[in-house]
């Protein structure tokens, strides 16, 4: 039977997984795609493992650093579904790339270290998903090692977070006692560490183990039944509606590294993870994943690898349709129509040319500048463009010169196409016109730099002005260059918006006081 447009999309899952560095996010995803076999990958799991990219300057940072800059798409195959996961980066200097993946994504996976809780880079990742209403599934991962108490991870996602949570399973034991998990989802026990029949054992309409075991003898299993118990009586119930909208987070618990609980969680995930979801397009109409006319937006523009060649890749999410290769299509910014031809590569393990694709999916097209971050292509006769990907506000930045006055030309080029790629952020001063920029993490300075000397032949010099809260002005007509001081200072971004730069939380309130009559905002 052919297999249709609807079939095709809606056997597709797109999501990216959070997580603090060192909770397990790359032994997950090397587990998730064991279980499809393996398939195709953009890069980042091997590359930081093996430094595969290693021929490439450009990736020295990485390989330096052991960590992956960007993000990268990785596809497989289970039960039917076609899974997409999108890689965000794990270094606590993290940038705004990670950030716009989660605008590509349609559901996310956030792991936990039961040991350590809730840590600081989930909260903001979290906070991005949340903004977005997307769904969030929880894995607890490194039970095989001892970690907090299950009820008290469950409390710290709801106080910290401040979403309602479900565990799915429970637990039995931890670390050297973890004898396996209490599936309340399927309703029996997964054992760690028993392979075939013995894997999984029954529970009788009392929740209760129906065949005999040792584990019944520990206290382990005992005290697994009574938070069970009390789970069913006094946590929350069970609300599909919720996690879909992104109110309700289901929790599972395991072990990547030994591989334990995963499958579980995949299968799980599955059932009730979003298939592609419609987008609006800034008109507010909401185009839908099935319609026959291919759309999709730009969400991330990475360096090439191979600093000889200044092209770049433009990832870009298919909201709807089919992308095929050789389609006319229209970049809305411009309404310039032109072929993706040859030039268009999904981004696999080998750069393998992508033949087909549908919404859900993301494919990598060639760039030799004429793309931007937020871009919409566009393959029917009617042309439009998505609504906006939010900026967000910096928090560190540097002033940055030439070291060469006589490159300022080339400084100038280097820094507006950076800036475009949405690499960086740019600001100047009021009169002077020093150059600022602003990062999300302080990586992205390094990589700027990086590029400026090798794409564009220009030395810098950076001086770090340390970290800011950046906020913009509601009403900009009541702003006088007289409020600007050193610690409030006043500058204006690349679309010459006003921005107060301020020292600190406390110099905000210092300034908020004496002008209250300035409504301040920030980015998200
Ligand atoms: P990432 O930084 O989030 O990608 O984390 P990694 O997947 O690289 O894992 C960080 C460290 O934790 C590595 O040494 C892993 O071997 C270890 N690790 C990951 N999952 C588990 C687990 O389930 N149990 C234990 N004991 N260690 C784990």
């Amino acid at each position: 039977m052919q297999e249709t447009l609807k079939d095709k999309v809606n056997a597709r899952r797109t999501f990216a997984i959070i997580s603090h560095p060192d909770a397990g996010k790359t032994t997950m995803t090397e587990k998730l795609l064991f279980f499809g076999g393996a398939i195709r990958d953009a890069g980042t799991v091997k590359a930081k493992k093996t430094g595969k990219f290693a021929t490439s300057d450009w990736m020295e940072i990485e390989k330096q650093r052991g960590i992956s800059v960007t993000s990268s798409v990785m596809q497989f195959d289970f039960l039917g579904s076609r899974i997409n996961i999108l890689d965000t980066p794990g270094h606590q200097d993290f940038s705004e790339d990670t950030y716009r993946t989660l605008m590509a994504v349609d559901s996310a996976v956030m792991i936990v270290d039961a040991a350590k809780g809730i840590e600081a880079q989930t909260i903001k990742l979290f906070k991005v998903c949340r903004l977005r209403g997307i769904p969030i599934f929880t894995f607890i991962n490194k039970l095989d090692r001892q970690g907090k108490e299950p009820l008290e991870l469950m409390e710290e996602l709801e106080e910290v977070l401040g979403i309602q949570s479900y565990a799915m399973n429970w637990p039995i034991g931890m670390g050297k006692e973890f004898l396996g998990i209490y599936d309340r989802y399927h309703h029996r026990i997964e054992q760690f560490r028993a392979d075939g029949q013995d894997r999984f054992l029954p529970l009788n309409e009392n929740g209760e183990l129906a065949v005999d075991h040792s584990m019944k003898q520990t206290s382990y299993y005992t005290q697994a039944l009574d938070d069970i118990m009390l789970l069913n009586e006094a946590g929350n119930e069970f609300d599909a509606e919720k996690v879909k909208n992104g109110e309700m987070t289901p929790v599972f618990f395991g072990s990547a590294l030994t591989n334990f609980g995963v499958q579980t969680f995949l299968e799980t995930y599955l059932e009730f993870a979003p298939t592609p979801q419609p987008r609006k397009t800034n008109e507010d109409v909401n185009v839908n994943p099935t319609d026959d006319e291919f759309s999709g937006f730009i969400f991330k523009i990475q360096a090439n690898m191979n600093p000889a060649h200044r092209d770049r890749i433009a990832f870009l999410r298919i909201v709807s349709g089919k992308f095929e290769r050789g389609m006319n299509v229209t970049l809305a910014r411009t309404g310039k129509a032109f072929k993706l031809s040859n030039s268009t590569q999904f981004l696999a393990d080998d750069r393998e040319a992508v033949e087909e694709a549908v919404a859900g999916d993301i494919i990598g097209l060639h760039d030799t500048g004429n793309y931007q971050i937020g871009d919409t292509l566009t393959g029917g006769k009617k042309s439009f463009q998505y609504e906006k990907l939010p900026q967000f506000t910096p928090e560190l930045f540097v002033k940055v010169t030439a070291k060469n006055v006589m490159k300022s030309k080339h400084f100038h080029k280097g820094i507006l196409q950076l800036v475009q790629e949405g690499a960086i952020q740019y600001y100047k001063t009021l009169h002077t016109e020093e150059v600022i920029l602003g990062a999300v993490g302080q990586l992205q300075f390094e990589v700027f730099e990086h590029r400026m000397k090798n794409e564009y032949n220009v030395e810098v010099r950076m001086e770090p002005i340390g970290s800011k809260i950046a906020r913009w002005i509601e009403n900009e007509g009541d702003v006088k260059e007289s409020m600007s001081s050193p610690r409030s200072m006043l500058v204006r971004d690349r679309f010459d918006r006003y921005v107060f730069l301020f020292e600190n939380e406390f110099a905000m309130r210092w300034f908020q006081d004496k002008n209250d009559s300035i409504q301040l905002y920030s980015l998200l």
